[in-house]
This record gives structure tokens, sequence and C-alpha cells, in this order.
């Protein structure tokens, strides 16, 4: 498809001008420090639109707007939210090809990756449904006799939702559709790189609140972390917010918010290593390794990038690797047979080259790539050649996420060896081992292998499923967000205790006599 193509279709089906209001709280509205934030694609840099910025005015207002609407979300009965949800999830579902067009273009990722992407939030509005009637607390025996204990969650109110460019709708909707079943309402600060996927899907989202004469549980604030991004994580208004981002930042994010006791769920940066064992099917580790290392031209926090080969396998496997990267397309993302697009923009191809020396600089050995790319027709794109380098593991560079196509091949002689080498990095997101071996496989999800969030066998380290729970450990930041008993993240825990009995018996039998 061509860019202008593309271009005309997404803005004819979310109604996006040349200049958009970056601020929803029920109604659209400018931002009140009348900031603006031009839009580029990384694709060819041509402008894709403007943004007015909101600022800390917009907050106090939408704040204000956010708690009042989870008052009155938190009265609609558990399954009737999820019904609206799996709406939500049905209006998304009608505009699939359409949104999935913006992320491409916006983002820059393959067609395939962008329909993806919206493919995951429809996903994610049947799951929050079916949560809508499983949202169970625990009855507990009590130790004291005619009293019963119990368990219940309650909605935190409203919540903060802050979002990376790499994903730039799917995580908000890990993130919202599951608080808005729990029953809270969500304010979403999307990356400013990505502010017009926000925006539509906000206009969506909002036809369906509308329709139904809801109040605003799913409002916007597009603008800067400095500016409304600070002001969201002061706020005390915001019982908790949700982060999902690079380490440096997440770091900051924790202690802003802790300051006021706020509670954070951090989704933070990954360094994610592949073990390839001898008696791994090597035709499927070759698969699942490019798949991780080059899908979204490696900007994804599951992203492969280091290979940890053993010693029998590392020169037979090396060298398809990098024959299966001089066969891999490097282009323009909206033709089909594009496997990877653009970085998101021209810092980010600063970053990877300044990675590519530096890890030459310490002693790795460049085997391909690792430089820019010229793309036919996209010539202000941000394009790279993906890189394999033969590395160290005393490199330090070994240690950081750089967020392009960059994977480190280490050697291993042991699993216990391999492990090591794997577990050595600040980050703990995604892990995985290729392996045909029961030994090697039980070893590797022991609490002597991984010490990731996520553990793979023979499937790669990124695309995930959204039925798990998903974050990591270390530097990743402990959060967990999407699948499985997430959800509790977004709600207070209350331990209620009835008596219903005719004394007052006290717990660990403690007397307490008044006359
Ligand atoms: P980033 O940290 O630059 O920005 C993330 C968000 O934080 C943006 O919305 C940004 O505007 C906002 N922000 C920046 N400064 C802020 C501040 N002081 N206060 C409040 N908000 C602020 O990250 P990015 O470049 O957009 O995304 C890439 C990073 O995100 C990578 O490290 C990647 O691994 C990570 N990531 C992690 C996960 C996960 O689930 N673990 C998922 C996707 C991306």
């Amino acid at each position: 498809m061509l860019f202008s193509e593309a271009k005309d279709v997404v803005s004819a089906a979310f109604a996006l001008r040349e200049t958009n209001p970056g601020v929803y709280g029920g109604s659209w509205s400018d931002g009140s420090d009348a900031q603006i934030l031009e839009c580029f694609s990384p694709i060819n840099g041509a402008p894709l639109g403007r943004v007015t910025e909101a600022g800390a005015g917009d907050l106090a207002e939408v704040a204000g707007r956010s708690l009042s609407a989870a008052a009155a979300w938190a009265e609609v009965p558990a399954p009737k939210r999820g019904e609206i949800v799996a709406e939500i999830g049905r209006e998304l579902a009608m505009w699939k090809n359409e949104l999935g067009l913006l992320v491409s273009i916006e983002a820059g990722k393959t067609l395939s990756e962008g329909q993806g992407e919206v493919q995951e939030m429809i996903d994610l509005a049947g799951f929050a449904a079916g949560l809508s009637r499983q949202l169970y607390g625990l009855t507990i025996a009590s130790e004291r006799p005619h009293h019963r204990m119990y368990e219940q969650w309650h909605p935190l109110g409203a919540v903060a939702v802050i979002t990376s460019f790499n994903f730039p709708c799917a995580v908000w909707s890990w993130n919202a559709f599951i608080a808005a079943v729990v029953g809270d309402a969500v304010i979403w600060k999307p990356s400013s790189r990505t502010p017009l996927t926000a925006i539509a899907v906000t206009r969506l989202v909002g036809r369906v609140m509308e329709r139904h004469s809801l109040p605003p549980v799913f409002s916007l604030l597009v603008g800067g972390g400095g500016g409304v991004g600070n002001a969201l994580l002061e706020d005390p208004r915001l019982s908790m917010v949700s982060f999902t981002g690079s380490v440096a930042t997440g770091k900051k994010v924790a202690e802003v918010v802790s300051q006021r006791l706020g509670r954070t769920l951090l989704e933070l940066g990954g360094n994610n290593g592949v073990i390839v064992s001898d008696k791994a099917d090597l035709d499927m580790a070759l698969k699942g390794v490019a798949f991780g290392a080059l899908a979204t031209a490696g900007q994804r926090c599951t992203s492969t990038r280091r290979l940890l080969l053993h010693e029998n396998v590392y020169s037979g496997l090396l060298e398809r690797l990098v024959r299966a990267y001089q066969h891999v397309r490097v282009g323009d993302p909206l033709l089909a047979e594009t496997l990877v697009g653009p970085l998101i923009d021209e810092g980010a191809v600063e970053t990877y080259l300044e990675a590519v020396r530096r890890a030459v600089d310490q002693g790795g050995r460049l085997v391909c790539g690792g430089t820019r790319a010229s793309v036919p027709g996209c010539e202000g794109g941000h394009y790279v050649l993906p890189a394999i380098i033969e590395a160290d593991p005393a490199m330090d560079i070994v240690r950081e996420e750089t967020f392009g196509p960059l994977l480190y091949v280490l050697r291993y002689r042991d699993l216990q060896e391999a492990c090591a080498l794997h577990n050595a990095v600040p980050q703990g997101l995604s892990s995985a081992l290729f392996t045909r071996d029961l030994r090697e496989e039980e070893y590797f999800l022991s609490h002597r292998g991984s010490d990731c969030g996520l553990a793979n066998i023979n499937t790669s380290t990124a695309g995930a499923e959204i039925g798990g729970a998903f974050g990591g450990e270390k530097d990743t930041g402990g959060g967990r967000e999407s699948g499985s008993d997430a959800w509790k993240a977004y709600a207070r825990r209350q331990t209620v205790s009835i008596n219903h009995g005719a004394d007052l018996p006290l717990a660990q039998g403690v007397r307490f006599e008044i006359a």
C-alpha cells in the first residue's frame, strides 16, 4: 500500500485533522498550555499531523471528572462493565484494518504487526469481559467461633496509564480493559511519539461510552513526560500509576509516586536471552531467534538481544542466522514482503549506531549489519541493517538494552553456565531455551534456571499471549499486566471478619475483660 493512501484512509476513518485536540475527558478539548506536538512518520519522515498538548490545568480538570466517573462506574455491576468492554472490543474489530494501518504509519510496524496489535486489544476485551464474572475473593477459615472471614476486591478509583511508543495501543488495553472491569476510571498518557493512535482509539472507545450515556471512564491526556506526565505522577487523586517504558524513566516514576505512597505497576525494559542447546531442533531455533531479534525492528520489550549458543552448534547456527539476515527485507513496512521496518526516529538510529560502535570498541566482532540502510522511496525514514555481534560476557554493553535490531552472540559449554550467563544482566523480562531434552527443560524452568518473568521453551522471547500475566523481575520492575490474576493490581483488597455469635472472642486467645 502507498503511504499517501494509508494516510488518507486513517485520517478519514478517525476524523484526524491537521491539528487535533489532545485532551479527552468526556469531550474533546485543546490542551490549555497551547503547546503543539508535531507528529512524523518513521517510514519516511512525512508529517502526520499535530496535536495540542495537555498541561497541568487539563490534568486538574480531567482527574476531577475521572474521579466522579469512577464513582458512578463502580455502581455498575462488574458483569455489566464487562459487557461494555466487550462492545468496545467489537467496535475495535470493526475498525481493525484502519487502526492497524495507523499503528503502521505512526510507529513503523509492518502491516501484519499493526493488525496484530489491534487484534491484541480485541482479544484483551474478550478476556476482560470474561474476567468481569470472575473477580473472585477467597473465604478464609476463622479461628474464632461464629466468625466468618473472606476477602473482597474494590476498585481503586482513578488510575493513570502511561505507555511507551512501541506498543502505541495494545499496552493501554492490557491495563485499561482490566482496570475498567474491576471498576476503575483510567487516564491515559500515551507516548508523545505515537499520540494519533491514542486519539483514534479514544474516539472509538468514546463512541461506545457515549452510546450508553456512560461517564468518561477512559480519558486521554497527550503530552510530554516532563509536563503532564510528571504531573500525573504527583497527583494524589490517582491511586495507581501503571507505567510502561524504559528502566531510567521507570526509576523516576517509582521515586515520585512512592513519595506520596501511591501504587505503581512498572513494566520496564528487557534484555532477553535465548539459549540454544546442542539438543535443540535447530530449524525451529533459527526461526524463533530471527523472529525475536528482528520483529518490530528489535523494538519490543521482549526482543531477543542475547543469543547463547552451545559450543557444538555455535558456528553452524551462527552461519545460518547470518544467511537468514541477508535475506530479510528491511524497508517500507507498508509493503507485504517487508519484515523489518524503521526505527522510531533519528535519535533511535543514533543510539543504535553508537551501541554498535561501543560493542566493537569493547572487543565484539560485528558479523553483519550495524549500519544505516537506505530505502528507496522512504528517504526521510529511519532504517538500519540488523546487526549480529559476537560478544564476550565481560562486555558492559551486553548488559544494556539497546532498542533496535542488535543481537549479541555468546558461547557456552553446559546449561548451568548458560543460565548463569543468561541471568547476569540487570533486566529480567523474557527468556527462552530451545532444547528437546527434558532434563534441560526442567533445569531452565527450576529456581536455578531463568530468573525472568517469562520463560519459554522452544518458542521465542517475543510474542506473548494475553492470557498470561505479563511482566518481569529485577530492573524490569516486577509489575504484571494483562492475564491470569494481574487484575488484582487494579483493585484494593479488603479482608472482612464478621462475628455472627453472641460473644466477642478475640484472636490468638487474647483476654480483655472489662467490668
Ligand atoms: P520512555 O521511558 O522514553 O517513555 C515511556 C513513557 O514515559 C512515555 O509516555 C513518555 O512520555 C513517558 N515519560 C517520560 N518521562 C516521564 C516522566 N518524567 N514522568 C512521566 N512520564 C514520563 O520509553 P519508550 O522509549 O517510549 O519505550 C521503550 C521502552 O519501554 C523500552 O525500554 C522497552 O523495553 C520498554 N517497554 C517495556 C514493556 C514491558 O512490558 N516491560 C513494554 C513495552 C515497552
